[in-house]
């Protein structure tokens, strides 16, 4: 089972994209900041990691960069879903990120995009805007 971990501060979107998640047949965790989700991930070390950007704490960038500096967690898939990028925003790519979400997002994409990181599993980034933007990022509008 696809165990993923949200990122979300607002509570209300949290749950809807918990109930989405968990009708796709995953397993989901959430945190409400990125500190929070970054100490998750430490202890359950999900498959796939979706992260707001705007959040208390610490915020997503943060959280990537903690995730992509962590030994054990660097190779971790990671989704951004936020409604503060355009589609291409090198950014994503820099922080590598594998994949922008722009809110709203429909549910069968977010769905696909996740399942698509988790069949592809842990690896490598390169943290340039080249990096994993032109690899295998994926954009909805
Ligand atoms: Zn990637």
């Amino acid at each position: 089972m696809t165990a993923l971990l949200i990122a979300e501060d607002v509570e209300d979107i949290a749950m809807i994209l918990q109930r989405v998640f968990t009708r796709a047949g995953m397993e989901v965790m959430r945190a409400p900041d990125g500190a929070e989700a970054f100490e998750m991930a430490l202890a359950h070390r999900p498959d796939v990691i979706l992260t707001d950007l705007g959040m208390p704490r610490m915020d997503g960038w943060d959280l990537i960069k903690a995730v992509r500096g962590d030994a054990g967690l660097a190779d971790t898939p990671i989704a951004i879903l936020t409604g503060q990028l355009q589609p291409g925003d090198a950014r994503v790519g820099e922080a590598g990120a594998c994949a922008l979400l722009l809110k709203p997002c429909p549910n069968d994409e977010l769905v696909s995009v996740i399942r698509g990181l988790a069949d592809g599993g842990p690896h490598g980034h390169t943290f340039s805007a080249a990096g994993c933007v032109a690899t295998h990022q994926r954009v909805t509008t």
